[in-house]
C-alpha cells in the first residue's frame, strides 16, 4: 500500500459514506437519537502514530465495546483463577442479552455478553468494593487506555437505567445462582456507567494499540496491562467480540474485535495496529454496517487477516 496512511483513511470513508444499510439502535431512547450519518475511522500503531479521518473528534458512548478492556481490568485486579471461575470464555452464538449461562456451574459463556459483563463489572477490585469504586475504577481504567481523561454521558446512563429492565433481569438471575452476590440494581448501575463512558475513535484506536502491543500504552509508554492478560482479552475478542456474529467476522476479517450499540468498534491486530470505527446504523447482529465494512476494506488492503498467507 503506497497511498500516505491519513488519505488512505480518507479514501475509506469516502468510499463507504454512501451505505445507508441498517438502523440506529433504538432500544435506548437517548442512542436512537444518534446522527446516523456521522462516520469516524482512525488507526494507532504500537509505536504511537495515530491517523483518523472523517468524524475523528465525536464523541459517543462506548457501550459494549468496554466489555474487553473491563474484562483486563476484573483480570488484573482479581487475577485468572478468580475471574474464570464466575464467567466462562465459549462463545454463545446467541445474542448479547441472552441469559447464555453454562448448564452446571451457571458461569456467563463469556465476558462479552451482557451477563458475563454485568458479572465481570462486579469482579472488579475485591468483593468488598463499593458501586462508586467500581464505576471510578472503570472509568480510570478505559482513561488510563485511552490516554486522556474520560467522562460518563449522565444522559446516556440514566436514558439506559430508565430502560434497563433485561439487564435488572440477567443481574437478579445470575444473583439467584450466587454468580455474584451484590445488589442487583447497583449491579446494573455499575455495568450502566461503564457503558455510558465518552470515548472518540481516536480513543478506541489508542485503545486496541495498546492491546496490540501486550498492554503497553503507544503514547504514554506506561504499561497498563500484562502481557498474560491482554493475551487472554485478545482471544475472548477473537472467539466472541462481535456479537451472534463472531465466526463469520473473524473467518472474514480475521482481527480480534468488539462491536457496540452505539455504533463503536474497536479491531486490534497484534503486534501492529488498534483500529477504532464509529458509524451508528447497526446490521442485524448489532454491528455497525459501516464499522464492518471499513475493516473489511484495511483487512483486505493491509493484509491484516491473522491466518493470512501472504
Ligand atoms: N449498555 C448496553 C446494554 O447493555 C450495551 C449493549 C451493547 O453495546 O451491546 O444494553
Amino acid at each position: 500500500m503506497h497511498t500516505p496512511v491519513p488519505e488512505y483513511l480518507q479514501e475509506v470513508v469516502d468510499g463507504l459514506e454512501d451505505n445507508r444499510d441498517g438502523n440506529v439502535a433504538d432500544y435506548i431512547p437517548d442512542l436512537a437519537a444518534a446522527d446516523p450519518e456521522r462516520f469516524g475511522l482512525a488507526l494507532a500503531t504500537v509505536g504511537g502514530r495515530v491517523h483518523a479521518a472523517g468524524d475523528a473528534g465525536l464523541e459517543f458512548s462506548i457501550q459494549s465495546v468496554s466489555k474487553p478492556f473491563i474484562y483486563a481490568a476484573a483480570l488484573v485486579d482479581r487475577g485468572f483463577d478468580r475471574v474464570l471461575g464466575s464467567v466462562g470464555v465459549e462463545p454463545s452464538g446467541e445474542a448479547f442479552d441472552e441469559l447464555s449461562l453454562e448448564a452446571d456451574s451457571h458461569r456467563p459463556k463469556n465476558p462479552m455478553i451482557n451477563a458475563g459483563a454485568i458479572t465481570t463489572h462486579q469482579l472488579l477490585l475485591g468483593d468488598d468494593a463499593t458501586c462508586s469504586e467500581r464505576i471510578a475504577r472503570s472509568v480510570d481504567f478505559l482513561s488510563e487506555l485511552a490516554g486522556r481523561r474520560l467522562v460518563i454521558d449522565e444522559s446516556v446512563m440514566r436514558s439506559e437505567l430508565d430502560t434497563a429492565d433485561r439487564n435488572l433481569a440477567l443481574a437478579h438471575v445470575l444473583r439467584n445462582y450466587q454468580v455474584f452476590s451484590s445488589d442487583a440494581h447497583e449491579a446494573v448501575e455499575g455495568y450502566t456507567a461503564q457503558c455510558s463512558v465518552l470515548v472518540t475513535v481516536e480513543d478506541l484506536a489508542v485503545m486496541g494499540a495498546t492491546l496490540a502491543g501486550g498492554g503497553v500504552q503507544p503514547i504514554t509508554g506506561r504499561r497498563v496491562i500484562p502481557t498474560d492478560v491482554a493475551r487472554q482479552t485478545l482471544s475472548v475478542m477473537a472467539a466472541a467480540g462481535m456479537y451472534d456474529a463472531a465466526g463469520t467476522w473473524f473467518s472474514e476479517i480475521g482481527i480480534p474485535a468488539k462491536s457496540g450499540v452505539s455504533g463503536g468498534m474497536v479491531g486490534v491486530l497484534p503486534g501492529q495496529v488498534g483500529i477504532g470505527v464509529f458509524s451508528p446504523r447497526l446490521d442485524k447482529h448489532g454491528n455497525s454496517v459501516r464499522g464492518v465494512e471499513a475493516c473489511r476494506r484495511l483487512s483486505t488492503d493491509m493484509n491484516l487477516h491473522l491466518m493470512g498467507f501472504d
